[in-house]
């Protein structure tokens, strides 16, 4: 009965974890790992036609997208996952095995302009490996529980986080050992549009779960996105110009489609037949499986709408663009609209097309309703470029760039302690996956200090004994031993979030802003704090020493 880490420790993405128990072998989550990795996944401890079958918390990429891969390997067990999961997955497998075709023929189409890329010809799946997956799928309900086989059991609770979401709870009985595991899956924000708050699990010997914001809050101050929204609408109609929205295509779109129905429900929006677009193919498969699992994953507030012979994903105006024909015919006429289309990051899609026509023009605004990753064309509108590239053309920005704040389908540090704190037991153990080195480790820590509970953050290939409860093997990268590794991730994201504050500040150069004067005084605390000659610093030999603090 044991537990190997493989995938999402110390990192957000690549979701993977195996587990070997009553003669059987199986995954947790198969993802795709998603920009740079800090530490490399080990792999799998066996060969991918030797998994049994397979657990799937939700349809996101960095916890599904290899599950086609897996099938081109030789797997050929079932994969067990909600229903809506399972709808949502015969959408998303596909459209990764399609992102992936393109990727590859563009790398190839590169090389053969002279680029020097010596890999990434062939993608890593096709769309047959996708297929193949999506007929592995089998289809479970919430709450009720699934015999897997002799000694191993399941049950599936909705955590909340994107439609078909869930904790897995997994229940092993081998030679009269009996044990549960929790596998939390991604953990929802409390109170978000249309899905349900997540629900909790009373008891676990053992708990994985996620520490994405393991050290950071969402803002709690009144934030109310429908009036947010509503005013940036009604002021760039009154303008003459295009509200473009990026957005993921699967849950942000609805959730922001949900938020137009109620601004066009209570008039908050003076012209309330305004037009509105959703171009991206992919949205609007998604925006279907939402309404086909109304019943099953709605909160009482969406599902009231419901009852009142109402659809919270439509509303007058509201147009789905298909075709190319019909993406290309939006920007052909002058009426003031809202488009909202994929990818979220403006890395690629159709929105690219809508930010050629529309950032260019003063009228317009762009507003962003989800994270923009560091190097994505997204983060660097949002950072205030003056001028991107689209095509192979250069576009001047001119047109607002807006954020609307409050949206995010993950707990907090906040909402991750009290899904732990809510199991009625005290877990043996608790194992901090699926967020980088700070979050993961903070979170570790409070769990230790604050609740007494035993919290690990593994590394992949680390081999914990589920029957003794103790590790068998504990991997420790290279670049982990030396500690000044550790400090180098947290030194990007310093200089990362340093950058994305003097674009801030160079906005509101010429405006009158009283917080600024404050937060300078801040900063210039912060910095005699910690100013190198004012702090211990460790040597080499791990002998700690403090400067002499500089007279000046
Ligand atoms: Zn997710
Ligand atoms: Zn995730």
């Amino acid at each position: 009965m044991k537990l190997q880490f493989v995938g999402a420790n110390h990192q957000v993405t690549g979701s993977a974890h195996y587990v070997e128990a009553c003669g059987k072998r199986f995954l947790v989550d198969y993802g795709m790992e998603q920009g740079n990795m800090s530490y490399e996944s080990q792999g799998l401890p066996c060969a991918e036609s030797e998994i049994d079958f397979v657990l799937l918390t939700h349809a996101h990429v960095d916890h599904s997208g290899m599950l086609p891969y897996l099938c081109a390997k030789g797997f050929s067990g079932p994969i067990y996952t909600t229903d809506a999961t399972a709808d949502l997955c015969s959408i998303m497998l596909r459209d990764c095995a399609h992102i992936q075709l393109q990727e590859a023929e563009w790398k190839a189409r590169k090389k053969k302009r002279g680029a020097d890329i010596t890999e990434g010809f062939e993608p890593l799946y096709t769309m047959a490996d996708a297929d193949n997956a999506i007929r592995l799928l089998v289809s479970c309900h919430y709450d009720v529980m699934v015999d897997i086989c002799e000694g191993i059991r399941v049950r599936f609770t909705d955590v909340g986080h994107l439609l078909g979401s869930a904790s897995i709870e997994v229940f092993l009985s081998e030679n009269g050992v009996y044990k549960t595991i929790c596998f939390s899956g991604d953990i929802g924000n409390k109170d978000q549009p249309l899905i349900k708050d997540p629900a909790y699990t009373k008891r676990a010997d053992y708990v994985l779960m996620e520490s994405t914001y393991g050290d950071r809050y969402h803002e709690k101050s009144e934030i109310n996105p429908i009036e947010d929204l509503a005013k940036i609408i009604q002021e760039t109609l009154d303008g003459g110009g295009n509200v473009v929205i990026p957005s993921f295509a699967v849950g942000r779109t609805q959730e922001i489609l949900y938020f137009i129905k109620q601004i066009k429900e209570r008039e908050l929006v003076k012209y309330h037949d305004f037009p509105v677009y959703v171009d991206s193919p992919l949205a609007v498969d998604a925006t279907e499986i939402f309404q086909k699992n109304f019943y099953t994953c709605f909160d009482e507030e969406a599902l009231e709408m419901v009852r009142r012979g109402e659809n919270p994903l439509t509303f007058p105006g509201l147009n789905l663009a298909i075709t190319a024909e019909e993406s290309k015919a939006i920007n052909s006429d002058e009426e003031p609209k809202v488009i909202i289309s994929a990818s979220g990051m403006c890395e690629a899609g159709r929105v690219r097309h809508h930010l050629k026509h529309n950032l260019w023009r003063p009228e317009c605004t762009i507003l962003f309703v989800g994270y923009q990753a560091m190097g994505t064309l997204g983060r660097a509108i949002v950072e205030g470029a003056d001028e991107v590239k689209l095509f192979g053309e250069p576009i001047s920005v001119r047109a607002a760039i807006m954020s609307l704040p409050g949206l995010s389908g993950h707990a907090d540090r906040d909402g991750l302690i009290e899904w732990l704190d809510k199991f009625e037991e005290k877990p043996k153990c608790v194992f901090m996956v699926h967020g980088d080195d700070m979050s993961a480790e903070s979170l570790a820590e409070y769990v230790n200090k604050e609740m007494k509970i035993p919290a690990y953050v593994p590394y992949s290939g680390t081999v914990f004994n589920l029957a003794t409860g103790e590790f068998e093997y504990e991997a420790i990268p290279e670049k982990r031993k030396k500690k000044i590794f550790i400090v180098s991730d947290a030194f990007a994201r310093l200089v990362a979030a340093g950058q994305r504050l003097m674009a801030v500040i160079n906005k509101n150069k010429d405006h009158a802003n009283k917080d600024l004067a404050k937060f300078t005084n801040q900063i210039n605390s912060l910095c005699d704090k910690w100013d190198p000659d004012n702090f211990y610093i460790e040597e080499p030999s791990g002998k700690k020493s403090k400067k002499s603090k500089k007279k000046s």
